[in-house]
């Protein structure tokens, strides 16, 4: 499955998620777009919110 959320901001391309530029102007895509972004974003909320509901 081809999951395509973003555009690009140059062309209105609407690129894969993970990518790290657009498939059609090969503009970089938005930072959200990267997978490390989206992982260290989970995992950073995971961890506030197990902070926050007293777990750690
Ligand atoms: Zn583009």
């Amino acid at each position: 499955m081809k999951v395509r959320v973003f555009r690009c901001k140059a062309c209105n391309h609407r690129y894969r998620l993970g990518v790290s530029q657009c498939g059609y102007c090969f503009r970089p895509t938005a930072l959200w777009n990267r997978w490390w972004v989206l992982l260290t974003a989970v995992v950073a909320g995971g961890w506030f919110a197990a902070k926050e509901f007293g777990l750690i």
